[in-house]
């Protein structure tokens, strides 16, 4: 089964059609059914590794400041007990937690999946972005979790390889920075070629600019780490900025 990571930007790409979306659909269109989805996004971020294990996952719109009609979303997809169970299974000896009550499916998860899996028809599983533990422990698990594709699960990770809300420039809606240029062509380079280095990303000058929290950058650690298991590489779906100081590159594995 390939894998992916997509760089989701704002939560109104969820409603909206623009190349981005364009592309994450036919990715999506073209994509063998998955028995189901394993989710990394940057907006489950917290101080644990935990997987959602709830037959139901309920829709949360974890934002503010965005009009109703986004509120108003629901991804009704079925949760996955069984594969949350199988995924604690699989990276044993390290820990991961069922979490029966608390997430569900996130916007950085549903703003991606409205597209790529319009029908929501693909049991979904969220897996935690473990705040507290180095970015090699992210590398070191996807690898782990890398078995799930032969089984027929579809793992995404969905954040932004360069996201800074800081420097946001409200006057180039598609540009972006030069140093944000820099940054994502270095990640491209190593995510194209070598993707067992993208550690190396953390000794680039404009890592503090385009990495000023680890959230968005680390679901792109989990596709590097299954390119490694694999031995190969990614290929770019679609690239491109928003507001200078966000890139929308997404990449895939054998898509
Ligand atoms: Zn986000």
């Amino acid at each position: 089964m390939p894998a992916a990571f997509v760089g989701h930007g704002s939560p109104m790409n969820a409603l909206e059609h623009n190349t981005f979306t364009a592309a994450w659909r036919q990715f999506g269109a073209a994509l063998p059914r998955p028995r189901a989805i394993l989710a990394i996004s940057a907006h489950w971020y917290i101080n644990a590794s935990a997987v959602t294990a709830m037959d139901h996952p309920k829709t949360i719109h974890d934002f503010y400041g965005f009009p109703d009609e986004l509120f108003a979303v629901q991804y009704p997809a079925a949760g996955d007990p069984d594969l949350a169970a199988e995924v604690a299974e699989i990276v044993e000896p390290t820990w991961i937690g069922q979490d029966r009550d608390s997430w569900g499916i996130d916007h950085g998860t549903w703003s991606v999946l409205t597209h790529m899996f319009p029908e929501a028809d693909v049991p979904v599983v969220q897996l935690s972005v473990n705040a507290q533990e180095p970015l090699e422990y992210h590398l070191e698990l996807a690898v782990r979790l890398a078995p799930l594709r032969s089984r027929g699960v579809f793992i995404l990770g969905s954040g932004n390889v360069v996201h800074n809300l800081g420097r946001v420039d409200w006057s180039q809606p598609d540009g972006g920075f030069t140093w944000a240029h820099h940054f994502d062509d270095a990640a491209r380079q190593h995510m194209t070629s070598s993707p067992a280095d993208v550690l190396a990303l953390r000794h680039h000058r404009d890592f503090d600019d385009a990495v000023p929290t680890a959230e968005h950058f680390i679901p792109l650690l989990y596709l590097a780490g299954l390119a490694q298991a694999a031995e190969s590489s990614a290929d770019v779906i679609v690239d491109g900025y928003t507001y200078g100081s966000i890139s929308m590159t997404s990449y895939a594995l054998d898509g």
